[in-house]
């Protein structure tokens, strides 16, 4: 018996299948993992000697965790091109999930992502996702041109990534509002067909997004078809979170089923307040399709505020053309007042953020040039200037060159507690990981919040359970083999947290503040993370699924 590379010795083994833990050691040797007796490697054996050794004692060793939902397809690009003061803090961002236990991130979820792009299209792509994703991050024709990307920029952690349907869209079409004509959806489907071979995990969507939004059913069923050929699936920020959800769910099921892809609800909610307590419908919906053989899941992140673009907030045909036309737009009064009605009116087809909660539920969460706004709701900035909250928001938005992050405090707890505690809820952070301002906690909190709230404090899942939503529940839908459940030949993602003192620390207004009680964390059997704090080791990889 030769030593092990790796010995973690004396923890509560949680395994990821969601089986109650039970005291095991953990060898890891070339990046695979050996699951010991405990007490079989004891301190000293040369039968089981090791260059490196954790204590667990009094911690839970599970798989490391897997963030099905984020938006970091560029962030650890941001340091690798570009520069200038707004990339300081990319370390810190790129550190923030990893920190959290994160040893895999799933990025190109809502329809948003850096490829897949015809080679002409490129440039104005580049240029839109200099802004979207705050420093110049690239864009790229296909998945391996990404991944060959992020190949030259080493990683703590590894990155897996849908196809989003948006990106894909303006990269055939650009970013305009009008049907996909036969040729360019055949175009789509075939760039799709081969980001898909190269590797990439399925296909999102964002629907509530320009221009996915400017699609119709029939163009993602199209689309979906694709990726349930590679058996991959169909992952969807549905058209209506709020007071159409039921509707826009059905949409997904109608898509999944005249697809044959697998159907994966991201960041489920039923926000603003027309749509509060309609989880008692969805989630019943759900569980009634599941006991009906069909394949749906979905995921959730823990907090009952939102984040996304400020543009988000204007009628789809406000950003019809990009963020050029957009900004364009605004700058023309007679623009703003139809913008302004068809908030207060509402618009068939779109969710209408807005009109659902006020502007009082929004606050600003990055805008470069004017961090004084940072943290302030609009209808609080309309209030102190004395002037309309949509002038306001248009003002900004024109002032930033379209690019505004915003929070959407639009969900109540306990339609939160009930998507957690579905058992077809996987964990998904939702990140948004760009320079400045102050974004979203969850990209720092997100899987410590889960453990210490909403298992330790509230009770509201066994420990086991979360688990398993964090790993290998995540891995068996995304199609991670080897990953997300600890057993003899499984990869060495890992993480070692104390279930007594697990928490998140991340806050609205200190967003990145890494968690409690995550002690070390292990990727592909080196360790990235001990103490707490990051060792320098990147042995992340672009994983090709
Ligand atoms: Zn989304």
């Amino acid at each position: 018996m030769s030593g092990f590379d790796l010995l973690i010795r004396g923890g509560l083994l949680v395994d990821g299948t969601g089986r109650p833990g039970r005291p095991a050691d953990v060898g890891v040797t070339a990046g695979r993992v050996t699951v010991l007796a405990p007490g079989e490697a004891p301190a000293g054996s040369a039968a089981h000697s090791a260059a490196e050794v954790v204590d667990a004692r009094g911690q839970v060793v599970s798989p490391g965790f897997v963030d099905v939902h984020t938006h970091s397809d560029g962030v650890t690009l941001l340091g690798a091109e570009g520069g200038g003061s707004a990339l300081v803090r990319a370390p810190v961002l790129v550190r923030a999930s990893v920190l959290q236990g994160v040893t895999t991130e799933i990025c190109g979820n809502c329809g948003s992502g850096l490829f897949p792009s015809l080679p002409e299209r490129l440039p104005a792509m580049r240029a839109e996702t200099r802004i979207t994703f705050g420093g110049d991050v690239g864009a790229y024709a296909n998945f391996a041109s990404f991944a060959a990307a992020h190949a030259g920029v080493p990683r703590a952690n590894h990155l897996a990534s849908l196809v989003g349907h948006g990106t894909l869209r303006a990269g055939v079409l650009g970013p305009v509002d009008r049907p996909a004509r036969p040729g360019e959806l055949r175009t789509m489907c075939a760039l799709l067909d081969a980001c898909l071979a190269q590797g990439a995990a399925g296909l999102s969507t964002g629907l509530i997004y320009t221009p996915g939004s400017y699609a119709g059913t029939d163009e993602v069923v199209a689309l979906a078809a694709v990726a349930a050929r590679h058996g991959k699936p169909y992952v969807t920020h549905l058209r209506d979170e709020m007071s159409r959800v039921e509707e826009a769910l059905e949409e997904a099921v109608e898509i999944s089923r005249r697809s044959g892809a697998a159907l994966h609800v991201s960041h489920h909610k039923t926000a603003g307040r027309y749509a509060w307590g309609r989880t008692e419908r969805t989630l019943p919906r759900i569980a009634a399709l599941r006991a009906e053989g069909m394949d749906v899941t979905c995921d959730v992140y823990p907090y009952t505020a939102g984040s996304t673009a400020l543009s988000a907030m204007l009628p789809p045909w406000a950003n019809d053309g990009g963020l050029g036309a957009l900004t364009a737009r605004l700058g023309d009064p007679a623009q703003r007042d139809r913008m302004r009605r068809a908030i207060a009116e509402g618009v068939p087809g779109w969710e209408n953020t807005v009109g659902n909660g006020g502007w009082d539920r929004i606050s600003v969460a990055c805008a470069p040039r004017h961090p004084q706004t940072e943290g302030r709701t609009i209808a609080d900035l309309a209030a102190s200037a004395g002037a309309d909250p949509l002038d306001v928001a248009a003002d900004l938005l024109v002032a930033e060159a379209g690019e505004v992050t915003i929070i959407s405090h639009s969900m109540v707890e306990e339609d939160v507690r009930r998507v957690l505690a579905a058992p077809y809820a996987m964990i998904g952070s939702d990140g948004v990981p760009k320079p400045g301002g102050r974004p979203h906690p969850r990209w720092a909190g997100t899987f410590p919040r889960v453990l210490g709230r909403y298992v330790r404090e509230l009770g509201l899942l066994r420990l086991e359970e979360a688990v398993h939503k964090m790993t290998g529940m995540a891995a068996a839908r995304f199609g991670l083999t080897g990953r997300g459940v600890i057993r003899d030949g499984a990869h060495a993602d890992l993480v070692v947290f104390d279930p007594a003192t697990v928490a998140d620390r991340a806050t609205f207004t200190d967003p990145l503040l890494p968690p409690a009680g995550i002690g070390a964390v292990v990727v592909a059997g080196a360790v990235v993370v001990r103490d707490g704090e990051e060792t320098g080791a990147r042995p992340g990889k672009v994983l090709a699924l």
